[in-house]
This record gives C-alpha cells, structure tokens and sequence, in this order.
C-alpha cells in the first residue's frame, strides 16, 4: 500500500497530477486532496479519474510506480 495525492489544480494541459506521498515535488498539503492509502499506482489513478476528467501520472515520482 502507498498513500497518494492528487492536485487540485490544473496543470498546464488540463489534467490533475497524482503524486506518492513520498514524491520531491510534493505541492504543499493546501494545493492536494488526499486520495488515500491505496494497493497501486493504477488504483490511485481509477480513484483520481472518479474525481477530475483528466488525470496525469506525476514525472517526478513515476520512477516508483512499478514498485508501488
Ligand atoms: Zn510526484
């Protein structure tokens, strides 16, 4: 399980980024809704695209999304 977060704001292309918790580019906690302690990156994203129409997988901490 990791805990995730995804922004509430729009990025450049419209989307709204899903980080880890544990992401070095973590916005501050005002600027994220807290998606929960979830089994994998996929399942964050599915629980981000029932929120926001457009969902994008953070550059900063993708490196991890194997593992997760
Ligand atoms: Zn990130």
């Amino acid at each position: 399980m990791a805990e995730f977060f995804v922004e509430l704001a729009e990025n450049e292309t419209g989307a709204h980024v899903v980080h880890f918790a544990t992401c070095n580019s973590l916005p501050e906690a005002t600027r994220l809704k807290y998606l929960g302690s979830i089994a994998s990156y996929d399942a964050a994203h599915k629980k981000g695209k029932g929120l926001y129409h457009a969902i994008q997988p953070c550059p900063s901490c993708a490196g991890q999304y194997a593992g997760a």
